[in-house]
């Protein structure tokens, strides 16, 4: 009896945490993995006997729907729904393909899930006409199928063209606590309607693909895959973006490309146990796997001091904002008035700071504003260590990189980088294929020897660093092996920011004996801090990471961080005066702006007056969810009684633990001491991206500490 009402109550408190049900409606393609001359034709499918005698004939092409399609947005949506169903839950449980279903739109077959056997055929509704497109979907029953299709799945995501979205005919009915995301083109939006469910309308042009560095025919599937990739890193996303689909852009834009890399790096002896560990008392099992790593010797550089750099992407807010009345300081030019995280803090709260060439090259007038202010320490006023690379995720899909040795050389030493990265290759995902990554490895390779020879006989200033890339442990220490022998005394290991931390112990593991004492070690994009001992006990000296900043925002849980590792949720309370979604939402049903303004002053007044003790506890958080409780109102006004009572029963709990641990009276950090409770309010760039340099700043400091406590 106990044992059970232990996992009764384990569950219902999982509850939060479980992922949504996804389901994913793609197209059918063009390209096909057979093209038999006498496929299916639009005349078979109109005929039930016909069909199933020439599919008898057709019988030796015939294959599951998932992998008949083989044009690039088929593709690229199959990658992202297996990066899905590969990520594991919280409680080690694999989402798995009970969480992530997919549903096809064939123009022969109508909508079909992915497991179905199908034979090629050559039917598509891109080539029909408005009224045929109306009326080939309705014998193909396209519109009934997609209604029962949608039922039980919490999150859909539609990726269709304009004329599969026709064969639709939306609305289907769909109920107030499901949430609908559909990426299409601006002219078929007319054609969107997810009825009673939340949308989000990502709408695609020709900039966007070349922004995405994807074909726009692929760019829907595509995208897909970069949320997947975003759940990789956090995997709070999906449930995110069903409570507020609205994020998605935020998600998309933010981030160059590079954040949603997937690996492909092969480690065919590790999957079985990592299969196996897939147990509740998973956290210990990987914290003792972990440990053997520490048995052993530890890296002859291990006294070298350890380095966290932050990479630059424009994170400024207004020095002078007013948070009582929310107004930026009169006369603002942001690109120039705006401060970083480092001015306001006026110490240190990372060593250094990465700047990446692709990131400089996106606004054009940059690299000219870096030169008019005398090179890129004066443009970023920071005193510690500027490290310069290329961003080889900007040029990932190209075969060669975009830039010459002598060119990005000059480059580091014009701008007064401290540190200038070799032109390195990303061998990742498709481009860790037999054949491309040997290429991409001895172009790496080549380019880090030209980089340094140049370095030398020209006499440049700054520290060159060697980049190595590789597709598994032994291509690594290789590549690192092959720089030490350059002479390079700062290398970087590029490729693991989504490698599991055990992964990459056993690249260091492989790597390391090749170091000298004097070698500097840096891993791009990797910020653990929970793996920092054994990052340095196998000799890394350096990472970079904008992940506690970006969790301020982009995390609707764990977004305002503290020293002791506990994680609070900041206090949503949207501006009614900006054109937020749910606010949108909420006027289109019928709410004042005026009713909604006061209550939105309400729940900034009653957080206020708790800080200063003037309120209880019970009251402040009356007043805040009073708001809250609102935003999540669905689109005709109808609330689903269930879903609501879930949601202000998280919140609840969530604002009231946050309230009374009172964390930012506690945290000692400036932006905390300057504009207190403010920092914990989920509003606005002003007050979100200062909480991102507070966790920033608690990031650094239990750095710091750990390492303190090592000496
Ligand atoms: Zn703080």
């Amino acid at each position: 009896m106990t044992k059970l009402f232990e996992t009764t109550t384990a569950v219902a408190l999982n509850h939060i945490k479980q992922q949504p049900r996804v389901l994913v409606i793609t197209s059918c393609t063009g390209e096909k993995r057979f093209k038999p001359t006498n496929q299916l034709t639009i005349e078979d499918f109109k005929d039930a006997k016909k069909l199933s005698e020439r599919s008898q004939l057709l019988s030796e092409f015939s294959c599951p729907a998932a992998q008949m399609y083989t044009g690039l947005q088929h593709m690229r949506a199959m990658e992202g729904v297996n990066i899905l169903r590969s990520l594991r839950q919280p409680d080690g449980k694999r989402f798995g393909s009970y969480v992530v279903d997919v549903k096809i739109i064939s123009a022969g077959y109508g909508l079909i899930p992915e497991d179905r056997v199908i034979v090629p055929y050559s039917v598509t509704f891109n080539s029909m006409k408005s009224n045929e497109v109306c009326s080939w979907a309705d014998f193909l029953g396209i519109h009934e199928a997609f209604k029962q299709a949608v039922v039980g799945y919490d999150l859909v995501f539609v990726l269709l063209g304009d004329k599969y979205l026709r064969a639709l005919n939306l609305p289907v009915e769909t109920h107030t606590n499901q949430t609908f995301i559909f990426f299409a083109s601006n002219k078929s939006i007319n054609y969107i309607d997810s009825d009673k469910a939340k949308s989000e309308v990502f709408t695609l042009s020709n900039a966007d693909a070349s922004r995405f560095s994807c074909a726009l025919v692929g760019l829907k599937g595509h995208l897909l895959k970069l949320i997947a990739n975003e759940v990789r890193e956090n995997s709070d996303l999906l449930q995110n973006l069903y409570r507020e689909p609205e994020i998605l852009k935020d998600v998309l834009d933010k981030q160059p490309n590079q954040l949603y890399l997937p690996l492909g790096i092969s480690f065919s002896k590790e999957k079985k146990s990592r299969v196996k560990n897939q147990t509740k008392s998973k956290p210990k099992s990987t914290e003792e796997d972990l440990h053997r790593f520490l048995e052993l010797r530890p890296a002859v550089n291990k006294h070298l001091q350890m380095q966290y750099f932050i990479p630059e992407w424009d994170d400024k807010v207004d020095a002078g904002y007013v948070f009582e009345q929310d107004k930026f300081s009169p006369n603002r030019n942001a690109y120039t008035d705006d401060i970083y995280a480092h001015e306001i803090y006026g110490e240190r709260n990372y060593h250094g700071i990465l700047v990446s060439k692709v990131v400089v090259d996106k606004r054009k007038s940059k690299k000219n504003d870096i030169e008019a202010v005398g090179g890129i320490r004066n443009f970023v006023r920071f005193p510690g260590k500027i490290m310069g690379d290329c961003g080889a995720f900007g040029y990932i899909k190209q075969e060669e990189p975009p830039y010459n040795t002598v060119e990005i050389l000059d480059y580091y030493e014009q701008l007064g980088f401290n540190y200038g990265v070799s032109i390195d290759h990303l061998i990742v995902g498709p481009f860790a294929q037999p054949g491309v990554r040997e290429k991409r490895y001895d172009l790496t390779l080549r380019n880090a020897e030209e980089f340094i020879r140049k370095h030398d006989s020209r006499g440049y200033t700054f520290t060159p660093i060697g980049v190595a890339q590789g597709w598994n442990p032994e291509k690594y220490a290789d590549a690192v092996k092959a720089l030490v022998e350059m002479g390079y005394d700062y290398i970087a290991i590029g490729g693991l920011a989504r490698t599991p931390t055990k992964e990459i112990l056993e690249v260091l593991q492989e790597v390391y004996p090749h170091l000298t004492p004097t070698t500097r070690l840096h891993l791009f994009g990797v910020g653990r801090i929970e793996a920092i001992p054994y990052f340095r006990h196998l000799g890394v000296t350096s990472f970079d990471s904008a992940g506690p900043l970006r969790k301020a925002w982009f995390d609707a849980v764990n977004n305002y961080h503290t020293m002791s590792g506990k994680n609070y949720a900041a206090v949503r309370i949207p501006f009614v005066d900006k054109h937020s979604q749910r606010i949108k939402h909420l006027l289109e049903n019928g709410y004042e702006r005026e009713t909604l303004k006061l209550l939105e002053q309400d729940a900034l007044f009653a957080i206020r007056e708790y800080d200063k003790d003037k309120i209880s506890i019970d009251d402040a958080l009356n007043k805040l969810l009073a708001f809250d409780e609102l935003l999540e109102l669905p689109r005709n006004g109808k609330v689903n009684p269930a879903a609501k009572a879930r949601r202000l029963r998280q919140h609840t709990q969530m604002y009231r633990e946050l309230l009374e641990a009172r964390p930012w009276q506690e945290c000692k950090c400036k932006i905390c001491e300057q504009i207190g409770v403010e920092a914990v309010i989920f509003r606005g760039n002003d007050r979100n991206r200062r909480r991102g340099f507070h966790n920033t700043y608690i990031f650094y400091n239990r750095l710091q500490e750990f390492l303190n406590s090592e000496n």
